[in-house]
């Protein structure tokens, strides 16, 4: 018999905690969170934490800034 895991049951197991891809920090993510849906159904979905994000995110607009010059 297969278990039958169903998204709606998921729910309610509350916080999960899942691993940053990126520096490695274990978080704990409720269900609020805008990939906890995607990781609960992906445990081995790829996470990154808000500061990576936000790291990221700022590094991208500096690229974005600085217009890639060849050597
Ligand atoms: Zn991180």
């Amino acid at each position: 018999m297969v278990e039958h895991l169903d998204i709606e049951e998921l729910e309610d197991m509350g916080d999960i905690e899942v691993t940053c891809a990126i520096c490695g920090k274990k978080v704990k993510i409720g269900k609020t969170h805008k990939d906890y849906k995607r990781l609960v159904k992906d445990r081995k979905g790829v996470f990154i934490c808000d500061q990576c994000q936000t790291r990221l995110q700022f590094e991208a607009q500096e690229l974005q800034k600085k217009p890639f010059k060849p050597m």
